[in-house]
């Protein structure tokens, strides 16, 4: 399976590879959000699957908010080697001052993983492999003893790369090749790891696990399938999140918390049949917004089950670095299981809405006047 360069680069990340933090939009007003945010010329890049994008048309720069929503607007209504852009990756940015090539992949003639790497890195590469074979260096692995951080070292040594960047780059081809390991990879690829006045940093990234492995990497396999779609959120002024599965269920909710004095601080419809994946995503986009304080959760369970939202909502409080202070209203399909899995997890919940929205205000009001008194 394919990787998104977003989700491929969420685990060069988790993994001490350095690349931007980017923001994943779906719409030209995301983008033009995002480029606000940014405060700086940004990089618009179509999330295809297919490589060769640059040369399509499909990674684009933006100066200003509204040409950002220019930008992605066109770029959202492109189609690369017949495959629709659906969401675009953006970052801030950078300044490139040389493009490196490193890949592992699986040599399947030789049996074995093989290294590439290249000091001259880029969109060019394929023509480099054609017209000067020579300037890719070429290593097989041995898959049944260690691979040396020397080793890599020695790589980057040979791609005749500047005496200062033998060790930074043999730092990151050892990562790579571990990625490539870890996650039972085909190909783990970085074209280009781009120098600029940040380091190195893998400025694209390429991901592909053996479809037979898939089921040791679920929770990267979820997430990049993930859709949007299924999510409307909406950023307001106060510091309460709101969550709620249904735009009308969602919007009582928001009512609720101002009936009692409480500020909204989102909106977010997390749809039906949500699963136990799109909850942990739910709180991890506003665990992820600073201004938030408590979150209130609003779920009735139909198609969603309770006991998934249960499980959904443990696993992302268990992974959070942030401390997480949330009121749950958790009523329907499977809600004792629901309820009892909260419980043994040591996570209030209620069953009345007016009573949820009461105690998240009221919580938040509490959390404020300890700050204050701070
Ligand atoms: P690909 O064509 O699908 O491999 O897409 P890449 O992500 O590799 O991007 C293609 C090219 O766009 C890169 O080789 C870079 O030259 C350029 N590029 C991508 N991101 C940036 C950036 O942040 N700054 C600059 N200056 N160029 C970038
Ligand atoms: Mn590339």
């Amino acid at each position: 399976m394919k990787f998104f360069e977003h989700s491929a680069k969420r685990i060069f990340r988790k993994e001490g590879i350095k690349t931007l933090q980017g923001v994943v939009v779906y719409s030209p007003e995301e983008a033009m959000q995002a480029s606000s945010e940014f405060g700086k010329p940004i990089v618009l890049k179509s999330q295809v699957l297919t490589g060769g994008r640059g040369k399509a048309g499909g990674i684009k720069f933006a100066e200003n908010p509204g040409e950002a929503f220019e930008v992605a607007e066109t770029l959202l209504n492109l189609e690369i080697k017949g495959e629709k852009v659906k969401h675009l990756l953006i970052e801030e940015k950078v300044d490139i001052q040389r493009e490196f090539f490193i890949s592992v992949s699986n040599d399947r003639a030789n049996k074995r993983p093989i290294i590439m790497a290249s000091a001259e890195g880029g969109m060019e590469i394929e023509e480099l492999a054609k017209t000067s074979p020579e300037k890719i260096i070429r290593y097989h692995v041995n898959p049944l003893k260690e691979f040396f951080p020397y080793e890599a070292r020695e790589i980057a040594r040979k791609m005749g790369v500047g005496s200062d960047l033998i060790s930074p780059i043999g730092d990151i081809i050892w990562k790579l090749y571990n990625i490539y390991d870890k996650y039972d990879c085909e190909v783990a690829e970085i074209n280009p790891l781009a120098l600029t006045d940040q380091g190195l940093i893998a400025a694209d990234a390429k991901l592909e696990i053996e479809n037979d492995a898939l089921f040791r990497h679920k929770d990267e396999m979820e997430r990049n399938n993930f859709k949007k779609k299924d999510f409307a959120f909406v950023k307001l002024p106060g510091d309460i999140a709101v969550i709620g599965n249904g735009a009308g269920l969602t919007l009582t909710g928001m009512d609720m918390i101002t009936l009692y004095g409480g500020k909204p601080a989102t909106f977010l419809d997390i749809g039906g049949g949500a699963s136990e994946e799109s909850i942990k995503m739910a709180l991890d986009l506003v665990l992820n917004y600073s201004p938030v304080k408590v979150v209130f959760m609003n779920v009735l369970g139909g198609i969603t089950r309770a006991d998934d939202v249960a499980k959904g909502v443990i696993a992302a409080l268990e992974s959070s670095k942030r401390k997480v202070h949330m009121v749950i209203r958790l009523t329907g399909t499977n809600e004792e299981e629901g309820q009892r899995l909260l419980e043994e997890a040591g996570i209030p919940f209620e069953i009345s809405m007016e009573e949820a929205a009461k105690k998240a205000v009221e919580l938040c009001e509490e959390l404020k006047a300890q700050e204050a008194s701070k």
